[in-house]
């Protein structure tokens, strides 16, 4: 099959199985010019598929980066009414929002990390509202990735020239775009994903307990949790894959019940700068304490973002014998790397993720443990070296996780 071939797949899967485009529905697409060639695919299946309009933001790392060093503070630390309200239409237009993720890791490197954290802070703030479209699952959208030469190269640092087309066989691959009917193994795959998330709310854990080599914690979680994984159902009832790739199951934490150390297994893509070897040292929810031996001033930025950023918002299950993680490969890139490994997120929870949660206001949220901030972040602590126990409501306790796979029986 041609690689032209291979992208009309991707753009296909995207499209049906990703946001789940509906006739007559509104198509939005975050694009960076790199992907020129796969969103001009995109945008002409959803015309075929009966997309009412396609709209395209194309973004531009190079210009993103001219902008960081040469924008005055003030402009760094707004954000333009225009753009905030272009966001709020297209989802009271009822849009389907696909992101086309293409990042340089190192994009931001040597930039002044408080300029980065304001621009940061400002898009968060601005966005609250948008937000609440997509973690409430109020419309259908899917993130997907597309490789650049930068990126490929620090995945592949030794095969040169060659680096891109490798990625893209890494993606077709992961994405299961390589399948005859990559559709039909997606829905295997959700399938599969909903027995394990199954298998979790069955058991109602009051607390997981973490065991690996730097990480000793105590996660509680709040009552009426649900575990999620897979495709989601938007509030229109429509079948959605929030992530392409996904491999996780996930809940949320009780903001106020997480305690002990916490230690990174991979790097962390942040804010166009890596943060590596890290820790968290966590005190009834809050980080109190943390180290890195990469990116510390990255790191401090993030947790300084708002009072919600030093707390947990997603705890993540992902066995190491995943298909992701099996490539033994580093993505730098958390869509990829989340879902090659257990994970948890600092900032914001998905409100669905609590019984109730999509309509409760922010102090019903707080009350339940429900964790809000402006930002959110995924970062990798799963290793093959991972335990983690659950404790049921009789107080006793139960395997789930025995060095980095599954302990229970989740088929
Ligand atoms: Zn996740
Ligand atoms: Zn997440």
């Amino acid at each position: 099959m041609s690689k032209q071939e291979m992208l009309q797949k991707y753009a296909e899967l995207a499209l049906k199985r990703g946001v789940n485009l509906q006739e007559n529905q509104m198509l939005v697409v975050n694009a960076p010019v790199e992907s020129a060639n796969f969103a001009r695919l995109v945008a002409k299946r959803a015309y075929e598929i009966g997309a009412k309009t396609v709209h395209i933001n194309w973004t531009d790392d190079t210009l993103d980066r001219l902008w960081y060093e040469n924008a005055a503070q003030d402009v760094l630390e707004n954000v333009p009414e225009w753009r905030v309200k272009m966001f709020d239409h297209f989802a009271q237009e009822g849009a389907a929002l696909l992101s086309i993720r293409s990042t340089n890791p190192d994009l931001l490197k040597g930039i002044d990390s408080d300029r980065i954290s304001a621009s940061n802070k400002a898009a968060g703030e601005a966005m609250k509202n948008f937000r609440k479209y997509t973690m409430n699952d109020k419309i259908t959208w899917s993130i997907v990735a597309v490789p650049n030469e930068e990126w490929a190269k620090k995945v592949f640092p030794d095969k040169g020239e060659e680096a891109v087309e490798k990625l893209w066989d890494q993606i077709f691959k992961i994405t299961r775009v390589d399948q005859d009917d990559p559709i039909a193994a997606w829905n295997e795959h959700n399938a599969t994903l909903a027995k394990a998330r199954n298998v979790l709310n069955d058991r109602k854990f009051k607390k997981l307990i973490y065991k690996a080599p730097g990480t000793d914690l105590e996660i509680e979680l709040p009552e009426g949790h649900i575990w999620k994984g897979g495709s989601s159902l938007s509030e229109q009832g429509t079948e959605f894959n929030a992530n392409m790739p996904t491999e996780e199951v996930f809940t949320l934490p009780d903001k106020y019940g997480v305690n002990g150390k916490v230690s990174s297994t991979k790097p962390l893509s942040y804010g166009g700068n890596l943060i590596n070897n890290f820790s968290l040292t966590f005190k009834d929810g809050e980080v109190v304490d943390y180290t890195a031996e990469e990116g510390i001033e990255t790191l401090k930025s993030l947790l300084n973002m708002d009072e919600g950023a030093r707390r947990l918002g997603e705890i993540a299950i992902v066995p190491h014998e995943s298909p992701i993680s099996q490539s033994g490969l580093i993505f730098f890139n958390t869509l990829y790397d989340e879902n090659a490994s257990c994970h948890l997120a600092l900032g914001k929870a998905y409100p669905s993720s609590i019984k109730g949660g999509a309509n409760m206001d922010d102090d019903a949220l707080d009350q339940n443990g429900v964790n809000n901030s402006i930002t959110h972040v995924d970062f990798m602590m799963g290793s093959g070296e991972l335990d983690i126990d659950g404790v049921l409501e009789d107080g006793t306790t139960e395997a789930i996780f025995r060095n980095g796979n599954w302990a229970i029986d989740v088929n």
